[in-house]
């Protein structure tokens, strides 16, 4: 849904409790006035200077959609932006709500990773996201999230270099458009030897429906059916014993709830 500034935090969130009350017929508590002032004073937001998109999931307070960073910007904010306290509603009994209430700026390190718990490896502002008390944010903030993007970027590029170099079947398989390609523009590479020998890009014809697929593909983009049996099948078996171990029925559920 595209982004509608008519429609306020507030306002949506208003609706959305709203609506809770009515359809479950509980009650909400009212907000002391003090906190509504306290949460009205200051207002967070969440910037990308990278050029990955991003739908990140806070659990009960929705997801936050960060768009990518235009190349001719230096910058991009995320429509959605953070209260100085966030207010939650959380489910005390049958006729009532509890209000549970978070330092805005602590939820806003959590939404783009750095939160209590969170893997920092997987933060992401490894990809460009950060999160500000400016309305617009400093040169040191944007320096500080693109020398992290570049870190990241460096990283990925080295991967893909590296498979390259050791495992083309391996290369063909990890390597892709949107990650590798896409992390080598940020750092202004566009001559690497692993660069050269994917563009132009021999294309693969889907058997089952005539789509022609990028040559790295798998499965077919429009109608999903396996065009590369071989290799989906080393992909999956590599997948599973990533994942397996991870699976068993008494593995609890990662919360992903802001605290
Ligand atoms: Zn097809």
């Amino acid at each position: 849904m595209p982004f509608d500034p008519a429609v306020t935090f507030d306002k949506a969130e208003a609706a959305r409790v709203q609506k809770l009350s009515i359809g479950r017929q509980r009650q909400a508590p009212s907000t002391l006035g003090v906190l509504e002032e306290a949460a009205a004073r200051h207002t967070y937001r969440i910037f990308n200077v990278g050029p990955w998109p991003q739908h990140i999931n806070t659990g009960s307070y929705g997801y936050f959609t960060v768009p990518s960073c235009p190349k001719d910007k230096e910058y991009v904010q995320c429509p959605r932006t953070i209260k100085g306290i966030e207010s939650e509603l959380i489910i005390k009994d049958e006729s009532r709500y509890d209000r549970l209430d978070t330092d805005g700026w602590k939820f806003a390190l959590e939404v783009v990773g750095d939160g209590r718990g969170r893997d920092p490896q997987q933060s992401y502002r490894h990809y460009g996201l950060f999160a500000s008390k400016n309305e617009i944010p400093t040169a040191d903030e944007i320096f500080q999230a693109k020398t992290m993007l570049h870190a990241r970027c460096s990283e990925i590029v080295r991967e893909a270099r590296d498979l390259y170099a050791m495992d083309r079947k391996q290369f063909s398989v990890v390597v892709k458009r949107e990650r590798h390609f896409v992390a080598a523009e940020v750092l202004n590479l566009n001559d690497e030897p692993w660069m050269v020998e994917q563009t132009p890009s021999v294309r693969k014809k889907c058997a089952f429906c005539g789509t022609m697929n990028e040559d790295f593909a798998v499965k077919c983009a429009k109608c999903s059916e396996i065009i590369d049996p071989v290799r989906y099948k080393a992909l999956k078996d590599q997948q599973d014993e990533i994942l397996e171990p991870k699976r068993g029925p008494g593995r609890p559920r990662k919360v992903e709830e802001p605290s």
